[in-house]
Parts: structure tokens; C-alpha cells; sequence
């Protein structure tokens, strides 16, 4: 593992590039990690991991394969999330693939525009879908625990608001009329399959880093 560049040794890796993420992690864990210097917590580029290849077909796989390889890389207790869009009448597509729908990795308008495109004459009733979100701990001694958290919602025809990002803008959860990118961030997180796996996998963090 190369140097960190931090006087504080790191405790805890996540499995992404994603600072946001990042902060994210460390202020569901301050609350209920007292102990924790925040600067514990750390990216897969903090301490310079590659990539693992995500040859799973699942997202409980992938996020398994992603804390894994950092936990083997690190020497240290690693987590790692997978997540997408599985749309019912696409029997669960694009699922896994949902970051490269429409070909090129990330184009998130790229991917809606197609979505949308094969989803043209489906009537309303028959729109329904839903984000999962797998959440991975893998320590080195070979501990291994992931919880699933699903937001379900139904597509809307064409996208509406400006918030999130991805597919955020043509789902609309259960109960709402507003999509996921017309809602607040602290709305989306409360009700969202990423908050609701990362919550169940806390305690099981608190458990394994034993404080
Ligand atoms: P990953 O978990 O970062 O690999 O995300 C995979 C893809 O799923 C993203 O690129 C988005 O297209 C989609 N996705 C996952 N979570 C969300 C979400 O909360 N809102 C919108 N799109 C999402």
C-alpha cells in the first residue's frame, strides 16, 4: 500500500473516487464513532488502489468484488456500494449496466434519452421501477457483510428538475409526484436505496472497526 499523506492513519477505506461519497460516509460514522478521526476515513485514491475489474452480475457482486480488492490492497477494513436503475418491464435492465445503458460509461443523458426512448409507448401503469443499492464491508481477515436498501417509484415520461444526477430525473418515488432530481438532497437521502443500505451496514462497521 503506498503512503498516505495524512498524519492521521487511515482506519477505514471506501471503494470510491467520489469525494462527496466520502464526506458522506464519514458524517453517518461521526455520531456513531466518537473515536473516529474523520480523516480515518478514506478513498480508494487516498491511498492510490487500482480498479477491480466488475465482472459481477449482480450488485451485491460487484460491491462485494470493489471491497474485496481494498480490503486485499489496504490491509484495512474496506466498503464498497454498487447501485442502479432496474426497470420492471425491461425485467430489471438496465440493472448493472445502468452506468453504460447507452454505450460510453457515465453518459447519465445519454443512458435517460435511450431509457426513455425504449420506454416510449409503455402506458403509465406499466412504468414502474426502482434504485437498489448494495453496500459492502469486507475486513483482511476475511469478514464479509452487505445490506441492500431499494427505492421504488414508477418512470415519468420526460425528465424533470435539476437535482441528483443519472436517472434521478425520470423517477418518481412511490407516494410523490416530484422526481428524484426535484428533490432536496436531505429528502432524497432520507427515503434513498444508497441512505437505506448504509444505515443498515453502520452498526456492522461500528462492530468491525470495535469501538
Ligand atoms: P454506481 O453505483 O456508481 O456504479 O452507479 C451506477 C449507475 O446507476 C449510475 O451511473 C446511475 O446511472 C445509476 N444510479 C445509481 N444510483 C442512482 C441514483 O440515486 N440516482 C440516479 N441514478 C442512479
Amino acid at each position: 500500500m503506498s503512503a498516505v499523506p495524512s498524519a492521521v492513519p487511515p482506519r477505514l477505506v471506501l471503494a470510491t473516487h467520489n469525494a462527496h461519497k466520502i464526506g458522506e460516509l464519514r458524517s453517518i460514522l461521526a455520531p456513531v464513532l466518537p473515536g473516529l478521526d474523520p480523516a480515518a476515513v478514506v478513498g480508494a485514491r487516498d491511498v492510490e488502489a487500482p480498479e477491480p475489474v466488475e465482472d459481477g452480475v449482480t450488485f451485491a457482486e460487484n460491491a462485494l468484488l470493489k471491497a474485496r480488492a481494498l480490503a486485499a490492497f489496504t490491509g484495512l477494513p474496506a466498503v464498497a456500494d454498487d447501485s442502479g436503475l432496474s426497470v420492471d418491464v425491461l425485467g430489471g435492465a438496465p440493472g448493472i449496466f445502468s452506468a453504460r445503458w447507452a454505450g460510453r460509461h457515465g453518459d447519465d443523458r445519454a443512458n435517460l434519452d435511450l431509457l426513455l426512448a425504449q420506454l416510449s409507448d409503455i402506458a403509465p401503469e406499466h412504468r414502474g421501477a426502482r434504485f437498489t443499492c448494495a453496500a459492502a464491508l469486507v475486513t483482511p481477515d476475511g469478514f464479509e457483510h452487505v445490506e441492500m436498501g431499494h427505492l421504488v417509484g414508477s418512470l415519468a415520461t420526460a425528465p424533470r428538475g435539476d437535482g441528483g444526477f443519472g436517472y434521478d430525473p425520470v423517477l418518481v418515488p412511490e407516494g410523490e409526484t416530484r422526481s428524484c432530481a426535484e428533490l432536496s438532497p436531505q429528502e432524497k437521502n432520507a427515503i434513498s436505496h444508497r441512505g437505506q443500505a448504509f444505515r443498515a451496514l453502520v452498526p456492522v462497521i461500528v462492530r468491525a472497526l470495535g469501538q
